[in-house]
């Protein structure tokens, strides 16, 4: 799991800053450990005693995940952090349709080959996702 010096690093990296609101957002990701809405994380904060609006936390999910931190399953609209710290391969997200929980595997992603950025540049921040079943769920 990523932790708190990585991400500043991170930011800082890409030439921002790593505001308080940014922080507050990702620390309530981060110890989720698993993918959430953002009206999930909004909910969550309000009651750590901070109020932010939905559209702040759209707009600082958005901030992470340009950053390189967060992903978004667009199947389910959630949220989660990235797990693997490699940029050379895509982002695989393995999802069990029965308990909703969602694995990223470094290993399946290795396996996929990136088309040649002649043929087809890809945007940055994509993620596959895989829906299965888990091994618990088997
Ligand atoms: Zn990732
Ligand atoms: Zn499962
Ligand atoms: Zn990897």
């Amino acid at each position: 799991m990523i932790t708190r010096t990585q991400l500043i690093s991170k930011c800082l990296d890409s030439g921002r800053s790593a505001t308080p609101q940014r922080m507050s957002i990702i620390d309530e990701l981060c110890s989720s450990r698993k993918n959430l809405s953002a009206y999930d994380l909004r909910d969550s904060l309000t009651n750590k005693g901070h109020s932010f609006n939905i559209s702040t936390i759209y707009r600082v999910l958005d901030f992470w995940i340009d950053v390189g931190v967060v992903h978004k399953l667009d199947s389910t609209n959630t949220y989660l952090v990235c797990n693997d710290s490699h940029t050379h391969h895509f982002h695989v997200l393995l999802q069990c349709t029965n308990c909703k929980t969602v694995e990223e595997s470094c290993q399946v992603s290795a396996k996929l080959s990136l088309p040649n950025s002649n043929e087809f540049s890809i945007k940055d921040g994509q993620v596959i996702e895989i829906d299965g079943i888990c091994k618990n769920c088997e």
